[in-house]
């Protein structure tokens, strides 16, 4: 078994769809990134790079690369997940949680749930968690969106 934490955050920005967990939001304002800025799938791509022992998101997807511009994230996470089987490893269990006070998530997590299993992940290892800040700090602002994950590998 191996374990591995990750964190991201992007900032809100009008004029950009709002895609978390691979699902596109209805909101005024999306997040701002190089790739789609989905916050939530970047936090789970590095918690399972860091259960590999194999750096962070930027090393493997440097925001400098222009085929990563607007890429879809969930492209990057099958890409990891492919890495993880190389290496003889596979997911047994994902917990992650996402810090938004608007818009509402709730309604969403099933469908991001699919979407992750869309990409790769094993049906029903996943929990995905959403709350808000308390109205404090950037998220509580709405100035951001941050995400948390760990990711528990197993050897195959
Ligand atoms: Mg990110």
């Amino acid at each position: 078994m191996r374990i591995g934490i990750g964190y991201d955050s992007h900032r809100l920005v009008e004029g950009r769809r709002l895609i978390i967990g691979g699902v596109d939001i209805p909101f005024e304002k999306g997040l701002l990134g190089h790739s789609d800025g989905d916050v939530l799938c970047h936090a789970v791509i590095d918690a399972i790079i860091g259960a590999l022992g194999a750096g962070d998101i930027g090393k493997h997807f440097p925001d400098t690369e222009e085929r990563w511009k607007d890429a879809s994230s969930m492209l990057l996470l099958r890409h990891i997940l492919g890495l993880a089987r190389s290496e003889g490893y596979e997911v047994a269990w994902i917990d992650s949680i996402v810090i938004a006070e608007r818009p509402k998530l709730s309604p969403h997590i099933e469908s991001m749930k699919s979407a992750f299993e869309g990409a790769g992940i094993p049906p029903g290892t996943i929990s995905i968690k959403a709350k808000t800040n308390e109205l404090m700090g950037f998220t509580g602002r709405g100035e951001g969106i941050a995400a948390q994950s760990v990711c528990l590998l197993k050897k195959k």
